[in-house]
């Protein structure tokens, strides 16, 4: 900042406060002014982290903006002409204007629009921002918010304490979900969760009948209200103002402000402002609650539609893959051996001699020979692309993606294996003393022109082929 000593020895002698800022050192330079302005020890050599005490707003935008961040001239031009400063307490309204007076040195220069603006004003600026802010279904801050809310309608209504507490959903209990307090004052919020609300009568008396609770001076209550009094006095309260939030015409809790270090003749416009601030905090919880209905719906439709989807694909009897599932996988997995160009196998496999287990054993049997058919095929199937289904009555299929002929064999071996070891008995059996299948596949290097279809009947083929050659076979497809 060498470059701009002369020019620094100028402008810090201007009448209101200046910061210059070098982007390339990244230091910052304020005028006396400016150090009176900001609350800061020193003026020169100056880096962002001598700002963090500084809350700056705008009113126009709805976040809190960092002092150091007005150097970002993108900000600046039309937009950002005021911005509220808030500071050990007080607000003022500052007019800002900014300039470059290097390529890499820049200077802000604050005026103030008005002198500790006042409360009006500043109150206005925290309806505005959370009432746009609450209405956002989207936003995800609501506790920031409402804390926020609390702070400002405490500090504008001059109380020590302000408050939102809501009842469970038995309308029985009430839990302060959020607080504010004042400077040295005590928070009661941890010891104030699941108070039955039996416990205050006379307050929820007047609550439900009026939705108002307004208390100049605790020790005028009446000696009905003993209970309220015991409980007020314990917490050190001299004044208290409580306006209640309903949904759906229902009382769902309230909100409201203590006085503790002296006491309150509350106002009118502290009652409005306190109103305006619970038909927010009610708009709020509506349009959280709406959310809420909404995810929760829409969880249920996704489950519906997985569960549909399940069934859709599902064989009933066996649990295993149906036909239609095979079909839309099967060509899936066609197509991604194409662009692989890796083998794909299918097996197709029919138990032999059903019809006389049926006969012998009883359809419902037959039903649970099915079934632990089906069951061993499925296990059979380990790799993520492989699928064992039920293709019709007592025939099955298996697709063996990145299969090659000779694996396909192998794994027809294992069928046989494991479905021996079932050990279902069928004495009609021509063939063994136990159920048996007869096993075909057909496995190929598939092209884009290689349709499902054909190879469904070259499987099929084989399996005609193990049937032909005594039954209880395993055959590979074979032109004739
Ligand atoms: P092959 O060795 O030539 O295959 O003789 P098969 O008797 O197994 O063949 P066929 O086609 O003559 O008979 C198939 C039998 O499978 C007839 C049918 O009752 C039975 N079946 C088909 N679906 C079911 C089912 O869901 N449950 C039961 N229990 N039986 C079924
Ligand atoms: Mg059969
Ligand atoms: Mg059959």
């Amino acid at each position: 900042m060498n470059s701009i000593k002369d020019i620094w020895r100028t402008l810090k002698c201007l009448p209101f406060a200046v910061l210059v800022h070098d982007s390339k050192t990244r230091n910052y330079k304020a005028n006396n002014q400016a150090l009176k302005l900001f609350n800061l020890e020193q003026g020169d050599d100056l880096c962002a982290n001598h700002f963090g005490h500084i809350k700056l707003i705008s009113p126009l935008s709805k976040k809190p903006l960092l002092l150091q961040n007005l150097f970002d001239v993108y900000l600046i031009p039309n937009v950002l002409n005021n911005v509220v400063l808030e500071i050990n307490e007080t607000a003022f309204l500052l007019n800002i204007k900014f300039a470059y007076i290097t390529e890499t040195v820049s200077m802000i220069t604050f005026e103030i629009e008005k002198h500790k603006i006042d409360e009006q004003y500043n109150f206005d600026v925290v309806i505005s921002n959370i009432s746009a802010d609450l209405i956002d279904i989207q936003n995800d801050n609501v506790d920031g918010h409402i804390n926020y809310a609390l702070k400002a309608i405490g500090t504008v209504c001059h109380a020590d304490r302000s408050y939102l507490f809501k009842f469970n959903d038995e309308n029985t209990q009430m839990s302060n979900t959020h607080e504010w307090v004042n400077k040295g004052i005590v928070p009661f919020k941890d010891s104030l969760q699941d108070v039955p609300k039996s416990e205050l009568p006379y307050f929820f008396k007047l609550m439900n009948d009026t939705y108002l609770f307004k208390v100049n001076d605790v020790s005028d209550l009446p000696a009905s209200a003993g209970g309220e009094k015991k409980e007020f006095e314990l917490q050190k309260i001299k004044s208290v103002l409580c306006i209640g939030l309903s949904y759906e015409k229902e009382l769902v809790g309230f909100i409201g402000c203590d006085c503790v270090a002296e006491k309150r003749e509350w106002t009118n416009l502290d009652l409005i402002r306190i109103k305006l601030v619970g038909e927010i905090l009610t708009n709020a919880f509506k349009n959280i609650n709406y959310k809420q209905k909404l995810e929760l719906a829409q969880q249920q439709l996704i489950t519906a539609n997985q569960k549909l989807s399940e069934l859709v694909n599902t064989d009933g009897l066996t649990t295993i893959a149906n036909r239609r599932c095979f079909d839309k996988t099967f060509e899936d997995e066609i197509q991604r051996c194409v662009r692989y160009q890796q083998p794909i196998s299918l097996i197709i496999c029919d138990i032999d001699f059903f019809k006389k287990y049926n006969d012998s054993y009883g359809h419902q049997k037959g039903d649970e020979a099915l079934k632990y058919v089906a069951e061993t095929l499925q296990n059979l199937c380990k790799r993520p692309g492989d699928l064992a289904a039920r293709y019709g009555g007592e025939e099955f299929a298996i697709i063996l993606p990145c299969t090659d002929s000779e694996n396909a064999n192998c794994f027809s071996t294992l069928i046989q294996n494991d479905i021996a070891r079932l050990n279902i008995e069928h004495n009609q059996s021509d063939v063994s003393k136990q159920l048996t299948l007869s096993i075909g596949f057909y496995s190929v290097i598939p092209n884009t022109k290689t349709r499902a279809k054909d190879i469904i009947s070259k499987a099929d083929a084989a399996l005609y082929d193990a049937k032909e050659s005594g039954r209880n076979k395993i055959s590979e497809y074979s032109p004739k």
